[in-house]
């Protein structure tokens, strides 16, 4: 009999690592990063140690101590034995965090199934960010060292491309069906608020399972999640694994109605319009856009945001040609003065932001200083200090992202209160979930109407049995037999 262990996302928003068992088939549904049981333990500056390698996050219960999934080299350092790979996949719904992060820890050897959008948000988290838990796409030997050129031994890092080993991805397409061991699965497209995300349809020979992954109804993709629940109906699930992010909440979020909140304050604002988003939702992205256009203003983007959007090419809502691209002074600040070796210019930026300073429609500061009525600027509490250069009058800022919830987060929203106030920019909100309602999530699971429902990603599992009949209420590590 098939059978479901949660070693993440249970009580708690996020950390999905479900493994489904299924005659000699095993398989991982998401493989992420628990932020919740990571915050009990480790801040800014207190994080796991990476010379233990899995020690730290064995002990303290942020990666399940299974045999046969884990890197080579990390398994290696702890002293332990050379294990057989023990699971035939992981599936990834998209590349949030708290799903995907912690394939940094696997095996090589273990296939990737997820969409093609997933795939390349992870190459661009490999490559432009600044997180040490970082190996997505590929992975490069820790512990190991090489026989340099002068004949003594160096740490590898990744310059030595021989040590880097590529993951093995399988992109799906829709209607895509894929067997793996004993199992059939479907990939099926959802509304979310990251692009390239998707549930999971798994046909057994004892029944079927739905993996509702993170979902919502509200998004410009909303008919892909009313066709999931299409298609999750017709397959008559045995049992259904379902976010439950907002349980507790009756709000109708309507990303339509962000669109004409932010075009609204656009429309009234005397100066500079900041705003502030999740960088890698494309929807709202796009939603910021067109309220820029609409009141005739140019959307100036970070280069990050530049990079995501060229990598995504076609799958981008608009061309980097189409938008400014905000260049920073960083490091020594050599951008904006005059006379100065490109050369020298170009060495304040990291290699993947290079190709971008120069580009046709890379502005700086000064320029946002000039001509502020001319600008929509996407910005982030951590660019925040550029207000220095800016030195912006009569501005305002839009907070176009969810509300802080832990302590830290309060602490950089206060912070960020500061700076606003400090310059004196009006801060106003304007944003729509990721997840689906309450009443949404109702009528998504009595519409699908699985035996059994297994509630994840919530810390209400409880109130699921308010409407439906067959709730397990999961316990962490525990195996339920299907
Ligand atoms: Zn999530
Ligand atoms: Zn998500």
């Amino acid at each position: 009999m098939p059978s479901l262990t949660f070693y993440g996302g249970v009580n708690e928003i996020g950390g999905n690592k479900i493994l489904l068992e299924a005659d000699d088939t095993r398989l991982f549904l998401d493989f992420g990063m628990s932020f919740n049981v990571a915050s009990q333990y480790f801040a800014e500056f207190l994080q796991p140690r990476k010379c233990t390698a899995l020690a730290d996050f064995f002990e303290l219960g942020l990666l399940p101590d299974i045999k046969g999934i884990y890197r080579e080299d990390y398994v290696k350092h702890m002293g332990r034995p050379a294990e057989e790979c023990s699971v035939d996949a992981v599936l990834l719904t998209h590349a949030h965090a708290d799903h995907a992060q912690y394939i940094h820890f696997l095996r090589t050897d273990i296939p990737i199934y997820c969409t093609d959008a997933t795939r390349i948000i992870l190459q661009a988290i490999e490559e432009t960010g600044s997180n040490p838990l970082s190996d997505l796409i590929t992975a490069c030997d820790a512990f190991t060292f090489y026989m340099n050129k002068r004949g003594t031994l160096s740490r590898v890092t990744r310059r030595n491309r021989e040590f880097v080993h590529e993951r093995i991805f399988h992109v799906l397409e829709p209607e895509d069906k894929v067997t793996i061991g004993s199992l059939e699965i479907e990939m099926v497209p959802v509304d979310h608020s990251l692009p390239g995300a998707c549930g999971y349809i798994i046909h057994s020979a004892e029944g079927t399972l739905v993996y509702t992954g993170d979902i919502r109804f509200h998004g410009s993709n909303q008919a892909l999640s009313k066709q999931f629940v299409a298609k999750a109906e017709a397959a008559q699930p045995t049992w259904l694994v379902s976010e439950g992010t907002r349980i507790e909440s009756v709000q109708q979020d309507s990303e339509a109605g962000v669109k004409s909140e932010i075009t609204r304050l656009i429309a009234r604002a005397q100066g500079l319009v900041f705003v502030e988003h999740p960088i890698r939702d494309l929807d709202r992205v796009s939603t910021i856009f067109e309220a820029a256009r609409t009141n005739n203003r140019e959307f100036v983007v970070p280069i990050k945001l530049a990079y995501f959007v060229e990598a995504l090419g076609d799958l981008a809502p608009f061309d980097l040609p189409d938008v400014k691209l905000l260049v920073p002074k960083k490091s020594w600040g050599l951008i904006d003065k005059a006379g100065i070796d490109w050369h020298l210019v170009e060495q304040d930026y990291a290699n993947w932001e290079k190709p971008f300073i120069s580009r046709e429609n890379a502005i700086t500061c000064n320029e946002l200083r000039n001509n502020p009525k001319h600008y929509v600027v996407s910005m982030s509490f951590w660019d925040i200090t550029q207000l220095t250069d800016i030195q912006p009058k009569a501005a305002i800022w839009i907070k176009s992202s969810c509300e802080p919830f832990s302590e830290e987060m309060e602490l950089d929203e206060e912070r960020k209160r500061n700076w606003l106030d400090r310059f004196g920019i009006a801060e106003y909100l304007a944003h729509a979930s990721g997840h689906a309602s309450g009443p949404e999530l109702k009528a998504m699971i009595t519409e699908i109407n699985p035996e059994r429902v297994f509630p994840v990603h919530t810390e209400h599992p409880d109130l699921f049995t308010a409407f439906f009949k067959n709730v397990e209420l999961v316990e962490p590590g525990k195996t339920y037999t299907l």
